[in-house]
């Protein structure tokens, strides 16, 4: 049988998987060489070279230009502006193909995880950045711009005195909804509010009004998703997505900033947590075959 290589470059660390059909048959990770570009594709290709023969799909902390087809968007600065495809493409002498590793998540989950069966999924990354992924039908929307999904640099809607002064973002824009919603955003906020020092998971864990400032901010931000996609399913990934609390809270809060007599849209784990961006990377020739 085939197999189906899939690849999720981290900040932190770089995973490999081989599917055959939709059983894992090889998994792998290694650190990410940080700073280095060429370290990292040779390090992207000694896995692959690892698995051997099948079809390779790279999940990216970024996009591919439409115009130049080098990297943007990167928070993994050293891929920015780098040709990745292309040199992964004569390193391994094979086509490869690359999204965005919020579209990959979205897709994972659209094939055959949380979001399996529905028309429409957002797939939603809360970790260290906020990102977000659009799959329709069972394949990704990658946008004329490549950035479709990318809800994390929209500003928070309607920001009230207890959202001010507006964040710096590292994108050059201030109260950007991953200033909030991302892991250290909600680290962030609860030192403005408490000025304790803690991570993401020991504020969850409290409960308490850091969490709550937290919920509301995701169901803003939600609804006006919501509003323009108006999804079957939003999946969540991320670290954030273990908070249980946030699968009842937030779309109950979501109700009154939806345009929308009812809320049909459900808000769901990820059936294949961390493992979900390297399976879509998998599945990213599935997708495009069954299509073209
Ligand atoms: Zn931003």
């Amino acid at each position: 049988m085939a197999r189906r290589i899939g690849i999720d470059l981290g900040g932190t660390k770089i995973e490999a998987i081989a599917l055959e059909g939709s059983r894992e048959v090889f998994r792998k990770r290694v650190p990410s060489p940080r700073g280095s570009y060429g370290a990292t594709v040779s390090a992207i290709a000694s896995l692959v070279n690892e698995i051997g023969a099948g079809s390779v799909g790279v999940g990216i902390p970024g996009a591919l230009s439409r115009v130049t087809g080098l990297v943007k968007n990167a928070n993994s600065t050293w891929l920015i502006g780098r040709p990745l495809k292309a040199d992964l493409e004569s390193t391994l002498g094979r086509p490869v193909r690359l999204e965005n590793d919020a579209n990959c998540f979205a897709l994972s989950e659209a094939a055959d995880g949380a979001g399996q069966g529905a028309a429409v999924v957002f797939g939603v990354i809360l970790g260290t950045g906020v990102g977000g992924g659009i799959a329709v039908q069972g394949r990704i929307i990658t946008g004329v711009n490549a950035i479709a999904g990318e809800w994390g640099h929209n500003p928070l809607p309607a920001p009230g005195p207890q959202d001010l002064p507006l964040p710096d973002c590292y994108c050059g824009r201030k109260g950007c909804i991953e200033t909030y919603l991302s892991g250290p955003g909600l680290s962030r906020d609860h030192a403005l509010l408490t000025g304790e020092s803690l991570t993401a998971a020991e504020v969850a864990a409290l409960q308490g009004e850091s969490l709550e400032r937290y919920e509301e901010r995701l169901a803003r931000a939600l609804a006006s998703v919501i509003n323009v996609l108006d999804p079957d399913v939003i999946v969540l990934g991320g670290g954030m997505s273990n908070v249980a609390r946030l699968y009842t809270q937030v779309p109950r809060l979501w109700r009154r900033h939806v345009f929308s007599d009812q809320v049909a849209t459900r808000l769901a784990r990820p059936t294949h947590g961390d493992a979900s961006g390297v399976r879509g990377a998998a599945w990213l020739w599935e997708q495009w075959e069954k299509h073209k």
